[in-house]
């Protein structure tokens, strides 16, 4: 009964903030438009998607820094990106932090890094996005806004940080997110690991990958580089790790090939 009661009431809050957060039609087509990757053939899919990006906007705080202005596309772009993953797996996955910041340009990091002697080397990194146990999730603007056209490479940087975010949702940056009780933790790590080695040896060799060989750096790194391509790229991610397609499919609850139009799918 309570749980009756207490799920009627979450539905009812949630219908309020989705009313509060509303997407005007005309920028929520403009989105799609500019990232055609959100695109979802199952007019319920299309509609969640619209609802979860209005959740998003209602329960987190945008911070833009540098002079960039915060406005209703970028929060719009921003939040439907990061809906897109969580898209079966419900929005209550990000409530663990509230606050993004977004920068004008990329941030330069100074890194420590110890090599095989011992010896401490520093040096910078530009990140386009960072993400941390409970927030907050940083994003660079420029690799969100450029998104529609770095999905050719498999590349986006708000599915990789919040693949980061679902990652880290168990305390742990290991690649094995909070998994629902119908996926085997110990499978789930064979097909990881498997082809995380896989992908490793081919990045050694230099090969042309799919996968941007960033991946290569560690397991929770392949997690979130091949969350990109599942979700932008997903013929190339299903033709070079079909098992690892098939584990997300699984665990996203979501298969973006058969999401992708009828022409992408026939190109040879
Ligand atoms: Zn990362």
């Amino acid at each position: 009964m309570l749980g009756k009661l207490w799920r009627g009431w979450r539905s009812a809050r949630d219908e309020a903030a989705v009313r509060r957060r509303a997407i005007p039609d005309d920028l929520w087509k403009r989105t799609l438009v500019r990232y055609p990757f959100l695109q979802r053939r199952d007019a319920d899919a299309a509609a969640e998607l619209r609802r979860l990006t209005s959740l998003f906007l209602d329960r987190k705080e945008f911070d833009c820094t540098g002079g960039l202005r915060l406005t209703d596309a970028l929060a719009v772009s921003i939040a439907a990106q990061a809906a897109l993953p969580v898209l079966r797996l419900g929005i209550e996955r990000y409530d663990g932090f509230v606050g993004l910041v977004v920068h004008p340009e990329p941030v330069v990091a100074r890194r420590e890094h110890a090599d095989d002697d011992g010896v401490v080397h520093e040096y910078d990194e530009p990140l386009a996005g960072e993400a941390m146990e409970g927030g907050p999730v940083m994003l660079v603007w420029p690799d969100v806004r450029r998104a529609g056209q770095s999905a050719a490479q498999g590349y986006n940087v708000v599915i990789h940080e919040f693949a980061h975010v679902l990652d880290m949702a168990d305390g742990l940056a290991d690649g094995v997110p909070l998994l629902p009780p119908d996926i085997d933790h110990d499978a789930w790590c064979a097909v990881l690991d498997r082809e995380y080695e896989t992908f490793v040896a081919r990045v050694e060799r230099e090969e042309d990958t799919a996968l941007d060989p960033y991946g290569a750096s560690a397991v929770e790194e392949f997690f979130a580089v091949a969350s990109e391509s599942f979700f932008v790229d997903p013929l190339r991610l299903r033709a070079e790790h079909a098992a690892l397609y098939e584990q997300f499919r699984n665990y996203y609850g979501q298969d973006p090939v058969s999401d992708l139009p009828a022409k992408v799918l026939a190109r040879p």
